[in-house]
């Protein structure tokens, strides 16, 4: 008798600063983890060379061969064809948005058929689907990172839109506010985004305003303010960390009680890289700034960290492979 062929699924989560990469098996238990440094240089052969390499790095930290998971799921950044598995636009990723062929990158370098989605909406799937708004109807995703991206989930369906829904980082807080990435003014994304912040912290910084964000960020060997020279400097209460976060927190409990009045939906789940990294305390102060904002206040939605941690994007990732 030959034995039953086992289920294993890849997840990659592909960031702008990092992949992580997971084997699942078939009741979605991490049978291994790996992680490695997203390229820097180069282009798009290299950020698929990349993820070969973190993919096998997962399987042997599972004790599998590539050959033998099922297929492998990628959460990535930018414009993404779901249907040819291709990737545009990221431009956090080297090769500047040029596309970038994942699906038939993984089939040729990996052996492995590769099934591509968007990060943030893979990783409100995984929360959906095992974490924390697990058993909810609806839902509403915030994922506060570099930017504020979103994913939304009514009566059990991923609402997609005409492919662009759950933008959440583009709901205006306020008209003719704060410049924009996407080139509009006022969005939430340009008071809470952390890209954002750090424009602002440097601006200020530069015109005197006393702060310890970039020494901190200097004695980490960093370039960027990362999610954990903010929480740092908020545990040092460094004065300007707070007012950036404070004036962040203003913007996401409007933007995202805004979202709740018009769709109400049962849970709201805050995660990305800051809110992750920020944790329980400041869920509890976006709950907090969503108050006066909440059509209906008696009732409001259940706001919840996200569960999954680091490893959210790639669980949600692997669970792109078709049963
Ligand atoms: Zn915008």
């Amino acid at each position: 008798m030959s034995p039953t062929r086992r289920r294993l699924l890849g997840g990659l989560d592909l960031g702008g600063t990092k992949i992580q990469g997971v084997v699942l098996d078939g009741r979605r238990n991490v049978l291994g983890q790996a992680r490695s440094a997203t390229p820097t240089t180069g282009g798009a052969q290299d950020v698929i060379l990349g993820l070969v390499s973190t993919l096998g790095s997962a399987c042997a930290d599972a004790g599998v061969d590539v050959g033998e998971l099922t297929g492998v799921g990628v959460g990535s950044p930018g414009a993404i064809d779901t249907a040819r598995g291709v990737v545009t636009g990221a431009r956090n990723l080297p090769g500047e948005g040029a596309p970038i062929r994942i699906a038939a990158g993984l089939k040729t370098l990996g052996g492995v058929k590769g099934y591509v989605d968007n990060d943030v909406t893979v990783g409100v799937n995984a929360e959906y689907v095992l974490g924390a708004a697990k058993g909810a109807k609806s839902l509403l995703g915030v994922w506060w990172g570099t930017g504020v991206g979103g994913g939304i989930v009514l009566d059990g369906k991923v609402w997609e839109g005409r492919g662009a829904a759950a933008e959440i980082g583009h709901v205006v807080v306020k008209i003719g506010g704060a410049q924009c990435t996407c080139g509009r003014r006022g969005c939430m994304e340009a008071y809470a985004g952390r890209g954002a912040m750090e424009i602002r912290a440097r601006r200020l910084h530069d015109r005197g305003r006393k702060t310890d964000l970039f020494k901190i960020m200097e004695k980490r060997g960093r370039t960027r303010l990362t999610s954990g020279v903010w929480a740092r400097a908020l545990e040092h209460d460094d004065e300007l960390a707070i007012e950036l976060i404070e004036r962040a927190l203003e913007a996401l409990g409007a933007g995202v009680a805004s979202a709740v009045n018009l769709l109400d939906v049962e849970t709201v789940v805050i995660g990305g890289g800051l809110g992750t990294r920020l944790g329980e305390p400041y869920v509890e102060r976006i709950r907090e700034a969503m108050l006066p904002h909440l059509f209906v206040r008696e009732n409001p939605p259940r706001v919840a960290l996200a569960e999954l941690g680091d490893l959210g994007g790639a669980i949600g990732a692997a669970l792109l492979v078709p049963r």
